[in-house]
């Protein structure tokens, strides 16, 4: 129920003065469609009209003077403005309006009177204008000109100002409400009350006041990022009262595990220790487990899902795509398998007899694990007795088709796998509601990938240098950015050169990109995979996963256009097995700094941890790493980056207020329902999130 005191913020925007039929649409499109929307709008910069003269004015700034009128140009058709010219002591200057009012305008503003006009100078041919004042007013009102005035984002049709008025009036309908912060913290922090701050971004007085830095900003952002905490600790805490099969750790996954050719690396053995601890506390675990591709998280996962097979369960692990699945399911068979584990693939290809027979072992129990795509949170597919679910690259699905497999059996086990590294400063805003283990360590053997930036201008060099490399018997990536599927500027970029490769290499080279099927693609990537072609290009659609550890060379064109995350998981696909691998970003100069210090990033380290904090710090939040897609919320007023110290702080606040009032029954309880109305983070509404 949405408390009272909330209706005036929840009203539609037509419920302010002066938005109807017409505006209401325009405003909808800047704010939103409630009066809430409007009030967390925020000016992106401030205008001061002090008042100057005209011989200072300035070309393109926004400037006010006291004048007076000298004579009149009034146009009689639509299409020739109206020219007023204006001086003061120091200069002319020509007011200019267009349309057919100028008579009106002459009437309001007769010959010799006195104005203050404000807006923006142009120097023209035709000497100093401005094209119709934000004011003109006569001296005796010379109030109504505000000293300081915020500029608001408009569209078309919806300038600054009346935005502004809006924003003001939404302001007007804010109530008071009852404070949610603790009065220690907010004292400590000098942080004003809820009403003061909005109060204070709707009216700057300086460029200083917007910033993200400013106390009253952090304030917003403070309540928000605690809104969000709060909604993800109570979401933990009511999954952790969820009863869960007690999984004891089995000797069956210890035998799987004794028969790899390697022992698992320290990091690997605290995520199955983790996973372990939560499998026997009787509550139903979600965890994620983060760690760079190749860092081993599949096989921690498989020995997951032996632990439930020894106790009578079964596992799905779920793949975003069919070549994934089918390398999961090759990684896993084989060490389930010879313990006697019955594993299963379900793919969108499966069709008649053979998917009947797969169907029938998952519903009988006779296969313990299915490996697939999302053919397996279908309707049709029934398990025996589901108690694990393993979703890969978890990203990439939808909350609700991850909810659709785990319904597939009761208080099913997660273990959501990443291989895209979130600075840890972040990862409480993305995965609060989960638990995380961290991989942070490489399997040992593997030789660091050498990588080097090269201009476009030394393709001829690069493309000579993999003409030996692949009569060596090297296979290489080559990889064109793409950076929507419909980019077909991009989409042809990429056939064009795979067709100068073919010319120049002959024809083992091969193309994969979006627009393909799902069957051309993986045919495309089989040949690749065993060694018929020995140069694939690709869009960025290998960049995910896939698996193929004869490859040593890995070529990225304009490495500038990718994000860096995305580099390094790029670069990632080689440099798997012993043999020296190299990486070439090539890039189009000149460089922007920023551009030429990330490339140094990837040059020094291939921790894709590291490199995602520096990137963070190097760009700044926004969506520096692509996270937005990864599930990084979209907050209102916190920035993932500027507010980067106040995240945890207010995971600590969420976490203290679930173990104290976990129903929010106390004064403070009630008033922080109230907070988390506002932002629309309730632990009801799991869809924003990423657990
Ligand atoms: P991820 O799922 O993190 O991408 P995988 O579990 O698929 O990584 O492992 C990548 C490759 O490394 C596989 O071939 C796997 O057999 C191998 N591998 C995993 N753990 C180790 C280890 N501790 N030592 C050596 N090789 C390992
Ligand atoms: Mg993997």
């Amino acid at each position: 129920m949405r408390p009272e005191i909330l209706f005036p913020l929840y009203a539609s925007i037509t419920s302010l003065k002066g938005v109807g039929p017409r505006v209401a649409p325009l405003l909808e499109k800047v704010a939103g469609p409630l009066v809430r929307d409007v009030l967390w709008l925020r000016p992106h910069s401030v205008v001061r009209r002090t008042p100057a003269t005209i011989s200072s004015a300035i070309d393109g700034e926004v400037m006010t003077f006291e004048v007076a009128i000298e004579s009149f140009e009034v146009s009689r058709v639509a299409s020739r403005p109206t020219r007023v010219r204006v001086f003061d002591q120091t200069g002319f200057m020509t007011l200019v309006f267009f349309g057919s009012y100028g008579a009106q305008l002459e009437q309001r503003h007769p010959v010799n009177a006195r104005r203050i006009v404000s807006g923006k100078v142009e120097d023209t041919k035709y000497g100093l204008q401005m094209v119709h004042p934000d004011y003109m007013v006569a001296p005796d009102k010379a109030a109504e000109v505000p000293a300081v005035e915020a500029v608001y984002p408009a569209t078309e049709g919806l300038p600054p100002r009346r935005v502004r008025t809006f924003a003001h009036e939404a302001l007007e309908k804010a109530p008071e409400l009852p404070e949610w912060q603790d009065p220690a913290w907010l004292a400590r922090e000098k942080f004003p009350p809820w009403r003061e701050a909005l109060s204070r971004v709707h009216n700057p007085e300086s460029d200083a006041d917007l910033s993200p830095l400013s106390l009253h900003r952090r304030r917003l952002a403070y309540d928000e990022l605690l809104a969000h905490q709060l909604a993800m600790a109570q979401r933990k805490a009511a999954r952790r009262r969820e009863p869960a099969a007690r999984i004891p750790a089995g000797a069956l996954a210890n035998k799987v595990r004794a028969d790899l050719p390697f022992v698992f690396t320290g990091a690997q053995d605290r995520a199955l220790a983790d996973i372990r601890a939560d499998f026997t506390a009787g509550e139903r675990m979600s965890r994620l487990i983060q760690g760079d591709v190749g860092s081993g998280k599949t096989v921690v996962a498989m020995c997951a899902m032996a632990d439930v097979a020894e106790a009578g369960g079964q596992s799905a692990l779920m793949a975003p795509t069919e070549i994934l699945a089918r390398q999961h399911c090759e990684t896993i068979t084989g060490p389930l398998a010879a313990h006697g584990i019955g594993v299963v693939l379900l793919t969108g290809r499966d069709k008649g007899a053979a998917r009947a027979v797969k169907l029938r072992a998952l519903a009988s129990g006779a296969a313990q694990v299915a490996v697939g795509t999302h053919a397996l949170f279908q309707d049709e597919v029934v398990f025996h007795k589901l108690q694990l679910a393993v979703i890969d690259e978890q990203h990439r699905f939808g909350v609700a088709e991850r909810q659709r497999l785990q319904a597939k059996g009761h208080g099913v086990h997660l273990i959501a796998m990443s291989a895209t590294p979130i600075p840890r400063t972040l990862e409480l805003t993305m995965y609060g509601d989960l638990d995380v283990s961290r991989i942070e360590e490489k399997p040992p053997g593997r030789t660091p990938v050498a990588t080097r930036a090269a201009p476009m201008n030394r393709l001829d060099e690069v493309v000579d240098r993999l003409r030996d490399a692949v009569a060596g018997g090297a296979q290489a990536f080559w990889i064109c950015p793409l950076v929507s599927e419909s980019e077909l500027s991009d989409l042809a970029a990429a056939e064009m050169r795979a067709k100068a490769l073919r010319h120049l290499l002959g024809p083992g080279v091969g193309l994969v990109h979006g627009k393909l099927t799902g069957g051309e693609k993986d045919a495309v990537m089989a040949d690749f995979a065993d060694g018929r072609l020995s140069v694939l290009v690709a869009t960025t659609v290998v960049e995910v996963g896939v698996n193929v550890p004869n490859a040593t060379i890995m070529i990225i064109e304009q490495a500038e256009r990718f994000g860096l995350a995305q580099l390094h998981q790029l670069r990632g696909r080689v440099g798997r097995g012993r043999r020296e691998s190299a990486c070439v970003l090539l890039y189009d100069p000149p460089l922007s700094e920023t551009a030429q210090q990330r490339l140094d990033i990837l040059r020094r380290t291939d921790d894709g941890f590291a490199i995602a904090e520096r990137d963070l710090e190097l760009r700044g939040g926004g969506d520096a790493l692509g996270l937005r897609q990864s599930g990084l919320p979209d907050y209102v007023f916190a920035d993932a980056f500027a507010h980067r110290d106040l995240i945890a702080t207010a995971g600590d606040d969420a976490r203290l207020i679930v173990a104290r009032d976990p129903e929010l029954k106390s004064e403070r309880g009630k008033a922080l329902q109230v907070l988390q109305e506002l932002f629309d983070w309730k632990a009801g509404l799991a869809l924003r999130d990423a657990g």
